[in-house]
C-alpha cells in the first residue's frame, strides 16, 4: 500500500507533517513518498507537476496533497502556474468523482453564520462529477454573429458518464445514512432530464438506498432553509461547483473540511477543501485538521478500513470536546493551540 505525499505550498508542509504523522501512528503498514507539486515544483524544476511525481502518483494506491499557489507564482506564465499542477494531477490520474462532506461539529456550531439549531451535528456529502458538463463540452467559445459578440459552451453528458457517477454516490451513502438526493434541473436543460432518467435506473441497483431528486435552485434554498434534511447530494460539473461551495461555508469552519477526488477503482487524490493559506504560512498556527481528517477518507474510500477511519474522526471529536482550538476555529473561553500542538492533541486522543 503505497500512498504518495504532496506537501505544496504555503502551509501545505505545515499540516501535512501533522497528518503524516497521525498516519504512521495507526501503524499500518503504509509505505510513503514525497514529491513536489504546485509552486515549490515550479521552482525546484520549472513544471507545476514534474514527471518524478507523475511517475509517483500514477504507481501509488492514494495521493495525499496539501494545498498548492501563493503570490509569489501568480504572475507566471499560465503553464508555470501551480493551479496548473492541480488540474494536471486530477487529470493524469482520471479523477471523476469528487466528494465533498461538510460537517459542523456540535462544538463548532457558533463558527457558522446559520443559527445554531439549523446546523449543529450537520453532516452532508456532496458528490460532484469533476470531468464532464459545460466545463468541458465542445463546441465553445466566443465569436461574432450578426455583428456582435455571442458567448457559448455546451452542456453535454453521456449516460456512462452519469451512471458512474451516482454509482460513487449510492455506494457512499451505503457507508452513512443511505439516502441519496440527484441535484438537476430537468424543467430545463435536456442534458439533465437524462441525468434525471439514469438517476432513476441506477437507483434500481440500490433497492437499500433511498432516492430523491430536486432541482437545483431548489436545492440552493434548501441547503441554507434546513441543511440536515439531506445525506448524500450527488449533482454534475458546474452544479456540484456551486452547491459544494456552499455546503462547505455552513459549517463556517474551512480548516476543518476535507475532500477526496476518486477514480474508477477507488484510487484517490486526498486533500484539504482550503488553500495554501499564504497569510499564516510558516507561522505555525495554520488548522492541520481537514488534512487529518483526509487521512481517514483516504482509509475510508481507498483503503476500504473504515474502523481507522472512524478512529481518526474521534480523535478529532475528542480533542474539541476538550476544548482544542487553532485561531480559525477560536471561541473565547477555549484552548488557543498552535498547529504542532494540535497534532500532538490528535496523537494522544488516538
Ligand atoms: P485559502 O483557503 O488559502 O485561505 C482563505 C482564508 O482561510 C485565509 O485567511 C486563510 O488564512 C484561512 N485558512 C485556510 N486554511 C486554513 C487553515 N488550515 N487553518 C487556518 N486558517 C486557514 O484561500 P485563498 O486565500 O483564496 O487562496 C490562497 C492560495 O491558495 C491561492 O494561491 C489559491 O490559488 C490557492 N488555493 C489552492 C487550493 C488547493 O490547493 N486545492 C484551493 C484553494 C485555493
Amino acid at each position: 500500500m503505497k500512498i504518495c505525499v504532496l506537501p505544496g505550498d504555503g502551509i501545505g508542509p505545515e499540516i501535512m507533517a501533522e497528518a503524516v504523522r497521525v498516519l504512521k501512528a495507526l501503524g499500518l503498514g503504509f509505505e510513503m513518498e514525497e514529491a513536489l507539486l504546485g509552486g515549490c515544483a515550479v521552482d525546484a524544476t520549472g513544471s507545476p507537476y514534474p514527471e518524478a511525481t507523475q511517475k509517483l502518483a500514477l504507481a501509488a494506491d492514494a495521493v495525499l496533497l496539501g494545498a498548492v499557489g501563493g503570490p509569489k507564482w501568480d504572475n507566471n506564465p499560465r503553464e508555470q502556474r501551480p493551479e496548473r499542477g492541480l488540474l494536471g494531477i486530477r487529470k493524469h490520474l482520471g479523477l471523476f468523482a469528487n466528494l465533498r462532506p461538510a460537517i459542523l461539529y456540535p462544538e463548532l456550531a457558533n463558527a457558522s453564520t446559520l443559527k445554531p439549531e439549523v446546523v449543529a451535528g450537520l453532516d452532508i456529502l456532496i458528490v460532484r462529477e469533476l470531468t464532464g458538463d459545460i466545463y468541458f463540452g465542445q463546441p465553445r467559445g466566443i465569436e461574432v454573429r450578426d455583428g456582435e459578440r455571442c458567448g457559448f459552451n455546451t452542456m453535454i453528458y453521456s449516460e456512462s458518464e452519469i451512471r458512474r457517477i451516482l454509482r460513487v454516490a449510492f455506494d457512499a451513502a451505503r457507508k452513512r445514512s443511505r439516502k441519496v438526493c440527484s441535484v438537476d434541473k430537468m424543467n430545463v436543460l435536456e442534458c439533465t432530464q437524462l441525468w434525471r432518467d439514469v438517476a432513476i435506473e441506477t437507483g434500481r441497483e440500490y433497492p437499500d438506498v433511498e432516492l430523491s431528486h430536486m432541482l437545483v435552485d431548489n436545492a440552493a434554498m434548501q441547503l441554507v432553509k434546513n441543511p440536515k434534511q439531506f445525506d448524500v447530494m450527488v449533482t454534475g460539473n458546474m452544479f456540484g461547483d456551486i452547491l459544494s461551495d456552499e455546503a462547505s461555508m455552513l459549517t463556517g469552519s474551512i480548516g476543518m473540511l476535507p475532500s477526496a477526488s476518486l477514480d474508477a477503482n477507488n484510487k484517490g487524490l486526498y486533500e484539504p477543501s482550503h488553500g495554501s493559506a499564504p497569510d499564516i504560512a510558516g507561522k505555525g498556527v495554520a488548522n492541520p485538521l481537514a488534512t487529518i481528517l483526509s487521512v481517514a477518507m483516504m482509509l475510508r474510500y481507498t483503503f476500504a478500513n473504515e474502523p481507522a477511519a472512524v478512529r481518526i474522526e474521534n480523535a478529532v471529536k475528542k480533542v474539541l470536546a476538550q476544548g482544542l482550538r487553532t485561531g480559525d476555529i477560536f471561541e473565547p473561553g477555549m484552548n488557543k493551540v498552535g498547529t504542532r500542538a494540535m497534532g500532538d492533541a490528535v496523537l494522544a486522543a488516538l
